[in-house]
């Protein structure tokens, strides 16, 4: 067989790009015969194995797929950093169209490179995937979580991820506010899929004021049913006059069309990278006086509830953990101020920190 002689330019870009993002370990995984094509990035394992969701995805480039993986990577071990939890950071994509291109095959080629890793990497279920993917891979490699409770897996994060933005958003408003109390508090819920149905139904119980607004019809009818919340027009997402906006289904929704409109004196919300531009958006937040609670400080019940399964798995545990999401909140909050920075940058500082400190306490006996 013919070699093929690599350009170096990308060679160099790649690597210029995991020095700078400060990633451990990737690898390019791919099964011709069975039209597989993935990428699997470490990006930091001080803490522990790295872990982080399998996410099948039509990218319009392996520029892109690349981009994305190592920027999603990053995201876990800062989310798992400031969880408190012992995980480091990592992520996995597969390139396709999880609807037609999916199949069992293919799936435990995957696990078998993750199996490859030797449990420096579990994998996760993320969009594009099921339980029953996770089940394929579970048939070839051990370090997967996210497996149905039947399989002693940790079952559906999603009530857990609502959990933990709730408490999330009861710290931001009581830190803004005095008091954590969010009955006759307006918030807006965009997106009520399994995190935002949940958030929808924690506010409902505390007789909050809710507005919400999902492209998908079926879900808002079937929450409005059972909480009693209002429904509002797209239109009015970003500039409907309300006390706390929670993003729960896509990310950068916060971005230089959005914040001029916004009302809301508090963000918490699931949605991941919900700043379109981290520094600029962050700072345009902070001009405003809008207390953002950074998403990947809000969201993380989801991980910490698979992170269980590498131990005896307990839901309670996990609701547990995730409770601790309040005091972060506070306290991210108060460092933002006295520092002056943005919440978005206290948190990356905090989440670094723990990194650096556990690190550095692994050298001693
Ligand atoms: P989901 O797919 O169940 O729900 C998303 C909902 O958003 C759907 O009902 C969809 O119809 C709706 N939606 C899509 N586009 C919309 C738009 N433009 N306006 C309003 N609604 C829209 O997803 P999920 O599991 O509930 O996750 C929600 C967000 O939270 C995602 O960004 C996800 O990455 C993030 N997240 C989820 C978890 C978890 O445990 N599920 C953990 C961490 C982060």
């Amino acid at each position: 067989m013919e070699s093929t002689k690599l350009p170096s330019a990308p060679v160099q870009e790649i690597f210029a790009a995991l020095q700078e993002q400060e990633h451990e370990q990737v690898m390019f995984v791919q099964d011709k015969a069975l039209g597989l094509k993935g990428i699997i990035a470490i990006h930091n394992t001080t803490l522990g194995p790295a872990m982080g969701g399998l996410r099948m995805w039509n990218y319009a480039s392996e520029a892109e797929a690349l981009t994305d993986v190592l920027r999603l990577s990053r995201g876990m071990t800062l989310k798992n950093a400031l969880a408190g939890i012992n995980i480091g950071g990592g992520k996995a994509v597969i390139m396709g169209d999880a609807r037609v291109q999916k199949s069992e095959a293919l799936l435990r080629r995957m696990g078998k490179f993750v199996h490859n890793l030797g449990g420096k990497y579990y994998t996760a279920e993320d969009v594009g995937m099921s339980e029953q993917d996770m089940m394929y891979i579970r048939s070839e490699t051990p370090y997967v979580t996210g497996l149905p409770r039947e399989m002693g897996g940790s079952g559906d994060p999603s009530p857990v991820t609502a959990y933990g933005v709730y408490v999330g958003m009861k710290a931001a408003w009581k830190y803004r506010t005095g008091t954590d109390s969010l009955e006759g508090v307006r918030v807006m819920v965009q997106g009520v899929g399994s995190v935002g149905s949940h958030l929808v139904d924690y506010l409902a119980q505390e007789n909050a004021s809710i507005f919400m607004y999902d492209v998908y019809e079926a879900s808002l009818k079937e929450v409005a049913g059972r909480t009693g919340a209002t429904v509002v027009d797209a239109d009015e997402v970003y500039s409907l006059p309300v006390d706390i906006y929670a993003p729960c289904a896509l990310g950068a929704t916060l971005n230089p069309d959005t914040i001029p409109s916004l009302t809301c004196s508090v963000i918490a919300g699931a949605a991941n990278n919900q700043l379109l531009d981290e520094e600029r958006d962050g700072q345009a937040l902070k001009d405003r006086d809008i207390l953002y609670a950074p998403d990947f400080m809000v969201n993380c019940g989801g991980i910490i509830n698979v992170s269980l399964e590498l131990g005896t798995y307990s839901r309670e545990m996990a609701m547990k953990m995730t409770e601790r999401v309040y005091q972060t909140t506070l306290e991210i909050c108060t460092l933002a101020k006295d520092e002056n920075i943005t919440t978005h940058a206290a948190a990356w500082r905090a989440a670094n920190n723990r990194i650096q400190q556990i690190g550095r306490n692994r050298l001693f006996l």
